[in-house]
């Protein structure tokens, strides 16, 4: 039996979770749920995420978990941010793969590929400098000071500043995290993905880790300079599985990567990047295999691992049981596996990818026309997957 923490979210959040519950229920692993009850509704009227919803994932270290709308110009941060902030949870998984029956521009492609993007460091950190603040252009003084080589050559007043921190161990701990997952799944290549060309000390550090984690779990290099004078990282080696060169490291610029997604993404299969490069990418990627109704997605941490839908509440569909459950159920699929039950992930995968493809018991979203009368709701999908795999 596993104690998972389920999180109702708002919106139309409480219908796809409702879905995805039976769904996993369905696939005959024992689950005690601990449900909250938590949206933004909770959330105003207690001024904040429930320390108890906090207390309930760090006991059950897994959790699921429903949209929740961030409102805007309120004060709120997004709640999304908090948990994973609150819970560092440094790694967000991404998978995109085609299914058939979705339809999309890249349907005679083969994408099965997974975006592992850090989550913690990079423009994210928040640390940024308003313009016409005095600090801020005390800052940029200090910095044209220190500055050997280019300086910023806009006006202190009238420039802002936000500051892109990388370091050393926020990157070990991702590109450990990459192929620790590409070994136990199976994966036969990591791409190590940013903009190392135009920052050096920043993105250059990111490649010199990458390639030191890649040479660590005894990767292949695609390139034989890209290992030239590359030492395995010593925090690593000897402690990691060894891929035995079967899996293959790669590396490619950010702008690149975009354009070789779009031209031929089945050469790719794990792609770890930066917080920044990872928001950009995920998204071209959910693009590629039919949009956000089918994206889901993960964020693991030391602490837990929390498992969602790339997309929010749609709130304008709350209420009418309208809504395509897929991403939170493939969601559940990625928990599955993350607590072991693979068989059970397998299966509910299949009944899914079967659903899809028959093309009948389909939300709207996935009719070849919106408006198609033939479209079901949101719980007549998720009960023809759980026939699927009586
Ligand atoms: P959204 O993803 O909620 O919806 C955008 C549009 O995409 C919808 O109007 C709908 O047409 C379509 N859509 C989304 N999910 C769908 C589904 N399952 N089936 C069919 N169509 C679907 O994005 P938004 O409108 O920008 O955000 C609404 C709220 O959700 C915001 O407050 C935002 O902050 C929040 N949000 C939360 C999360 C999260 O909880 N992880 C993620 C993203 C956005």
């Amino acid at each position: 039996m596993h104690k998972i923490t389920l999180i109702t979210g708002d919106g139309t959040g409480p219908e796809i979770v409702e879905a995805t519950r039976k769904c996993i229920d369905a696939t005959g692993v024992k689950i005690d749920w601990d449900v909250q009850e938590c949206g933004i509704e909770i959330i105003e009227a207690e001024g904040k995420v429930p320390d108890r919803v906090i207390e309930s994932i760090k006991a059950n270290k897994v959790a699921i978990k429903g949209p929740i709308t961030t409102p805007i110009g309120k004060g709120f941060r997004s709640v999304n941010v908090y948990l994973r902030q609150e819970l560092n949870l440094y790694a967000c998984v991404r998978p995109c793969k085609s299914y058939k029956g979705v339809r999309t521009y890249f349907e005679d492609s083969n994408v099965d590929l997974v975006l592992i993007r850090e989550n913690t460091e990079d423009l994210y950190a928040g640390v940024e400098f308003q313009s016409g603040d005095d600090k801020t252009a005390q800052l940029i003084k200090t910095i044209n000071e220190f500055a050997s080589g280019k300086k910023i050559n806009t006006r202190e007043d009238t420039t802002g500043v936000s500051i892109k921190p990388i370091s050393y161990e926020g990157t070990r701990r991702i590109a450990d995290f990459a192929f620790d997952y590409a070994i136990k799944n199976e994966r036969k290549s990591v791409t190590s993905v940013c903009k190392a060309n135009i920052m050096k000390f920043t993105d250059g550090l990111w490649y010199d880790e990458t390639r030191a984690a890649a040479l660590a779990y005894g990767a292949k290099f695609e390139w034989d300079e890209l290992a030239e004078g590359v030492k395995p990282d010593p925090e690593l080696v000897g402690k990691v599985a060894d891929s035995n060169g079967n899996v293959t490291y790669m590396e490619r610029l950010i702008d690149n990567m975009c354009m070789q997604l779009v031209q031929k993404p089945e050469l790719y299969d794990v792609i770890v990047t930066q917080n920044l490069y990872g928001d950009i990418l995920s998204d071209l990627c959910a693009g590629l295999v039919g949009g956000l109704g089918v994206a889901p997605g993960a964020n693991i941490g030391t602490e837990a691992a929390l498992f969602e839908a790339t997309h929010g509440s749609a709130p304008k569909y709350k209420g009418q049981n309208k809504v395509n459950p897929t991403a939170l159920i493939l969601s559940g699929k990625m928990m599955l596996d993350y607590i072991g039950e693979r068989e059970a992930a397998a299966k509910l995968e299949q009944a899914v990818a079967d659903v899809i493809a028959e093309g009948k018991d389909v939300t709207y979203d996935m009719k070849p026309n919106r408006n198609d009368p033939t479209a079901v709701g949101t719980q007549e999908m998720a009960e023809a997957i759980c026939r699927k795999m009586q």
